[in-house]
């Protein structure tokens, strides 16, 4: 198998009570599994890149008749993979507000911490039906906020997607990372997200992202 599932970086019930138990296991054992499963399918029978990231950076040489498939599933193991460990809670704890550069970089790009997240809020809550919304790195490589239908990302770039940027902290808005706990309130799940965003793991993928 070209991709596998990795175990959550904690216990299905840490996030609660922001994110309940029942929608962690589904979310992670089912949705994210069945991602994967059918990605490798899709990809069966051609040479792929490991890093599934790699995989969506360059959608167009994957032959036309499976690029949806891969698309979708490849998008949806990729958007997955990074949501998980941005986010904490229990000891470890999430929330509060990023530090260093990468708050820096926010307050220069956005203003301040509580402009940035009324943008991305908005994205995430303006997004009709299914998706993402997203906090990247450019290709100037300014911070941007964005989102995206369906599981599409940032990554997969201008021929695919709206925003071309690197992702560091996306937020899944599908309705399944959330019915079970919010119902149709997306803007509340959206609201009690930030209390178990893990702003270390953010400032990680910034940094990685900016080089
Ligand atoms: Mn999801």
């Amino acid at each position: 198998m070209a991709y596998s599932l990795s175990d959550l970086p904690y216990a299905y019930d840490t996030l609660e009570p922001v994110i309940d138990t029942q929608t962690m296991q589904i979310h992670h054992g089912k949705h994210h599994n069945a991602y994967v499963t059918n990605l490798n399918q899709a990809v069966g029978g051609l040479t792929v890149p490991d890093c599934v990231n790699t995989l969506i950076s360059d959608l167009s040489a994957i032959p036309e008749t499976k690029r949806t498939a891969v698309r979708n599933n490849g998008g949806g193991h990729a958007n997955h993979s990074l949501f998980w460990p941005c986010m904490a809670g229990g000891a470890s704890g999430g929330g509060g507000e990023p530090s260093g550069e990468l708050a820096d970089a926010i307050k220069s790009v956005f203003g301040s911490f509580g402009a940035f997240k009324e943008a991305f809020a908005t994205a995430g809550a303006t997004r009709f039906g299914s998706g993402w919304a997203w906090l990247g790195v450019g290709g100037d490589g300014k911070l941007c906020v964005c989102s995206t239908p369906n599981q599409d990302n940032p990554l997969m770039g201008t021929a695919f997607v709206d925003c071309a940027c690197k992702p560091i902290l996306g937020l899944d808005v599908w309705e399944h990372a959330y019915y079970l706990k919010y119902q149709n309130r997306r803007p509340d799940y959206i609201a009690a997200w930030w209390a178990v965003v893990n702003w270390s793991q953010v400032a990680q993928n910034y940094a990685a992202a900016k080089v």
